[in-house]
């Protein structure tokens, strides 16, 4: 019986004495996947450090609505690098959190918002599914929800306590619930009443340990074993077998996280001597003219990518960078959405002594809140930016970027200081028909670039060198 702690906290400070020990009984007990699902920076940056050293641990990174107070709003800025890296799966936990602590200070709802929001749009761009938090919010978040949505990574309401009656939004929306401990507790009748009411493949099982854990054992610490006695209650209500709730909840965590041992597809494809890497099937923009759209075909690879590749693998596969002219990050996705990654990969191709470009939207600017030029200088060679049209508006509808309105004018700044920094530089366009391309052209003679215009009809052609 296979099963998954989808939201478990592994790297608090409760679980320092015998971290390893729990981890080994959640295997014990069939729980041989989990995510660990980051609250602040920190956190989230302990969590990744567990997923790296664990194979079947895989991280959620996000900041909690617990973080932000009036006064010390936590800083978002290198949220984006961390969602940039192997192993992060999911943007999380967050959301609002109205709850009244005896000698607390009241929570600060519009603080709480404003990160909640400015999260939601990192999902958006990033195209990876929610971790959510609500607790006596949920009207206020669902609006937000609702208003910044949809979210193409889909996502889940974790600990769902909303009761039917916010279930057909949230379905409506394309969330999941997440059911933990407290389906066992007496007066959770609620929850109990959600799990029977939703669509078998909208439930995941989690346990939040260090907390909530089951009846049994309230008071104590939780642990992600215990993910078993969340299986079994939820097989009671359903009337179905522990091990057909374990199967469905499962295989519905593996899809909306993206998590599977299979063969991820095609990771590098060779088209005429230029090697192409397909980093990721994610995107900030949503290209009227994308074959991503239509049937992720490049020639004659299908560039679908059932999980997304790890750095070793690829580096595997690879081989010997010399064997060709040059090595090309880009897949069917923005490849700079996997930042670290990309790094790690493009290092090592430079030491083995090949020439490295990557295909970008030149967004990077927007996505990461800084400029990543510098920190790109001693391994990569080579860009080439899309910009598609010189009229920011014909952009906008066009290119449809998750990053605003604003995305042309940082796009072409990207490129003037790509230039200046002494890459090799491509300004780029998909020719649509019925798109002038002489203001294009124009404008990389102005910024002392390459102009690189590429028939729609012959997408997928390799550009020469
Ligand atoms: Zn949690």
């Amino acid at each position: 019986m296979e099963l998954i702690d989808t939201h478990v906290h592994l790297e608090e400070p409760a679980f320092d004495p015998d971290r390893e020990q729990v981890i080994r009984r959640a295997g014990a007990a069939g729980v041989q996947t989990m995510i660990n699902v980051g609250s602040s920076l920190e956190a989230n940056q302990r969590g990744w450090d567990l997923a790296r050293a664990n194979s079947g641990i895989y991280a959620a990174m996000g900041v909690h609505p617990h973080e932000f107070k009036p006064g010390s709003e936590p800083e978002l800025k290198e949220l984006p690098e961390q969602l940039s890296r192997e192993k992060v799966v999911a943007l999380g936990e967050i959301g609002l959190d109205y709850h009244v602590f005896p000698d607390y200070p009241a929570p600060d709802r519009k603080a709480q918002q404003d990160g909640f929001s400015r999260q939601l749009e990192l999902a958006r761009i990033f195209e990876l599914p929610l971790i959510i938090h609500i607790r006596e919010a949920f009207d206020d978040a669902l609006r937000l929800l609702r208003q910044q949505g949809p979210f193409p990574g889909g996502g889940v309401l974790h600990c769902y306590d909303g009761g039917v009656e916010h279930l057909p939004e949230v379905l409506d929306m394309g969330f999941h619930a997440g059911i933990g401990g407290t389906i066992t507790y007496p007066r959770a009748e609620s929850v109990r009443t959600v799990a029977r009411t939703l669509p078998d493949d909208r439930l995941l099982l989690e346990t939040d340990a260090p907390y909530l854990p089951p009846q049994e054992q309230r008071g104590k610490r939780n642990e992600p074993a215990n993910v078993l006695k969340v299986a079994e209650a939820v097989a009671r209500i359903k009337n179905i077998s522990p091990a057909l709730a374990a199967e469905q909840t499962s295989r519905n965590a593996r899809q909306l996280f993206k998590i599977s041992e299979h063969d991820p597809g095609v990771i590098v494809y060779n088209i005429q001597g230029h090697l192409y890497v397909n980093l990721t099937n994610r995107c900030s923009s949503d290209c009227v003219f994308c074959p991503r759209r239509v049937n992720r075909r490049v020639q004659n690879y299908e560039l679908t990518l059932k999980r997304e590749p790890r750095a070793e693998e690829i580096i595997a596969a690879i081989g010997d960078p010399r064997d060709y002219s040059e090595i090309v990050f880009c897949g069917f996705g923005e490849p700079l959405l996997r930042l670290a990654v990309m790094l790690e990969i493009a290092r090592k191709v430079k030491s083995r002594g090949g020439w490295v470009r990557v295909d970008t939207n030149g967004q990077a600017d927007l996505i990461f809140g800084r400029d990543i030029l510098p920190e790109c200088r001693e391994v990569v060679d080579e860009w080439s930016i899309s910009l598609n049209t010189a009229d920011p508006e014909q952009y906008f509808k066009m290119v449809r970027p998750a990053t605003g309105p604003g995305t042309h004018a940082a796009v072409l700044n990207f490129i003037d200081r790509a230039g200046q920094a002494g890459y090799k530089v491509n300004l780029t366009a998909v020719e649509m028909p019925g798109v002038q391309t002489t203001g294009l052209q124009a404008l990389a003679k102005g910024l002392g670039v390459r102009y690189r215009g590429r028939a729609y009809q012959k997408l997928g052609e390799p550009e020469d060198k």
